[in-house]
């Protein structure tokens, strides 16, 4: 389908939305290894090893706050020449040895090792069957996809190969699936759903284990947040096992409460219950928000954020008082152009370093909310701007309590006297 001018959706550049970068090309997006990496990144009891040099080992551990060790074969120019598979299988024992407690490994291809063809599934069943222990192969060198969305698709094929059929719990136990528990998001969910007696058996992958992978059949029903990344796992699961799954979303108010009742609804949860619930944590945050709405009234916002994030926070940002000029997404689909277009005036996908420039510049927005990446280009600028927390001790957004961090992060933002100065832009 082409997506060019649909839901609303102004190109910059004539570019059309959905753009696959030319592997190799000038991108602003990561490489499939790093998607890998962020989906598999805080997996627990399993030995994380990147086959390639030194360079992708440190890209690779950059993801996310809470990842498990990295290893890595560190490949020079020795290795290239005349192969590195020896190495591996010397790292992969080396790495089993030093942490014996492991269920398994995953083995990381990067562009070094999958130009020479370096075949890891070889060595991954030798050691396999001497050890015992699962040993899956991400083929993900950084030129394999176009954005960093085939890794996160590889991963998630490699976590279901993990899963077993089992016993479905009799209790309301659910999964939190493409939920990483960013800045501890995670905390405030597991919150509201154990405040409904709802337990969560698994956060995948934001807190997780190998051993609660294999066994995440127990659960009743999966909740799917991010669609980008992990829709299809939920629909093989679905298919494999049976097992149903719902789209839910805790960024905002209305989204919250909207999710809390789906859940209930699905998992034949009492609905006076989770209105009770609802009522008393909405009474909370809508008394802690009024003073400070009048801030918010009609203030302009521009969302540069990651796919499945633009049309949530476009909403919730909506129900703030705000009005939202613009929302770019990075590796954006057409579901997540369809998600923001109701709450955005303009929209497009993969801005680089002068697309941004020009958002700023045409849009003039009074917040600019967006990733670690683009917010020191945006401050320098003279504009007000707001990075999605990755670090807990901000606090997460999601949820009631999410809500009240977020207001208060914006808050701190707009009246901070810095950006009282005029924009360079
Ligand atoms: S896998 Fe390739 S693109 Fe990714 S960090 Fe390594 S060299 Fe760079």
């Amino acid at each position: 389908m082409s997506v060019c001018g649909a839901y609303g959706c102004v190109p910059l550049a004539a570019k059309p939305c959905g753009l696959l970068t030319e592997p190799g090309g000038m991108s602003q997006r990561s490489c499939a290894y790093f998607g890998a990496r962020y989906v598999l990144g805080p997996v627990k009891e399993a030995l994380h090893l990147v086959h390639g040099p030194v360079g992708c080992l440190s890209y690779g551990q950059m993801v996310r706050g809470q990842r498990e060790p990295l290893l890595g074969t560190a490949t020079g120019e020795a290795e290239i020449i005349f192969g590195g598979l020896a190495r591996l299988r010397r790292a992969l024992y080396e790495g089993l040895s030093l942490f014996p407690e492991v269920r398994g490994a995953f083995l990381y291809a990067t562009c070094a090792t999958g130009l020479t063809g370096e075949d890891l599934s070889t060595v991954a069943r030798e050691v396999e069957e001497e050890t015992k222990k699962r040993v899956l192969v991400l083929d993900c060198p950084g030129f394999s996809h176009p954005t960093q969305a085939g890794g996160h698709a590889l991963a998630y094929r490699a976590l279901s190969s993990l899963v077993r059929e089992g016993e479905r719990a009799a209790a309301p136990v659910v999964n939190l699936v493409g939920e990483y528990n960013v800045a501890g998001e995670a905390e405030e969910i597991v919150r509201l759903l154990a405040a409904l007696g709802v337990r969560v058996h698994t956060v995948l992958t934001g807190k997780t284990r190998l051993s609660e992978i294999e066994t995440l059949t127990r659960a009743r029903l999966n909740l799917l947040f991010c669609g980008s990344t992990a829709r299809d796992f939920a629909e093989d699961l679905k298919s494999r096992f049976g097992m149903p799954w719902i789209k839910v979303s805790f960024y905002g108010l209305s989204a919250t409460s909207a999710s809390l009742r789906k859940v209930a609804e699905a998992l034949g949860l009492s609905g006076s219950a989770v209105e009770e619930l609802i009522a008393r944590e909405e009474a909370g945050v809508r008394e802690w928000l009024r003073p400070r709405l009048p801030l918010f009234s009609g203030k302009r916002a521009l969302l540069v954020l990651g796919a499945g994030r633009v049309g949530p926070l476009a909403r919730l940002l909506r129900e703030l008082g705000f009005e939202v000029v613009g929302a770019a997404s990075i590796f954006g689909t057409p579901r997540d152009h369809e998600e923001a277009a109701p709450y955005s005036g303009f929209l497009t996908d993969d801005p680089g370093d002068d697309e941004v420039e020009r958002l700023l510049s045409l849009l003039k927005p009074d917040l600019v909310l967006t990733n670690a990446r683009e917010v020191w280009r945006v401050i320098k600028f003279g504009f007000p701007a707001l990075s999605f927390p990755q670090e807990k001790r901000r606090g997460g957004y999601a949820g009631y309590r999410g809500l009240l961090n977020l207001a208060r992060d914006i808050e701190r933002v707009l009246t901070a006297p810095v950006f009282r100065l005029p924009p360079l832009v």
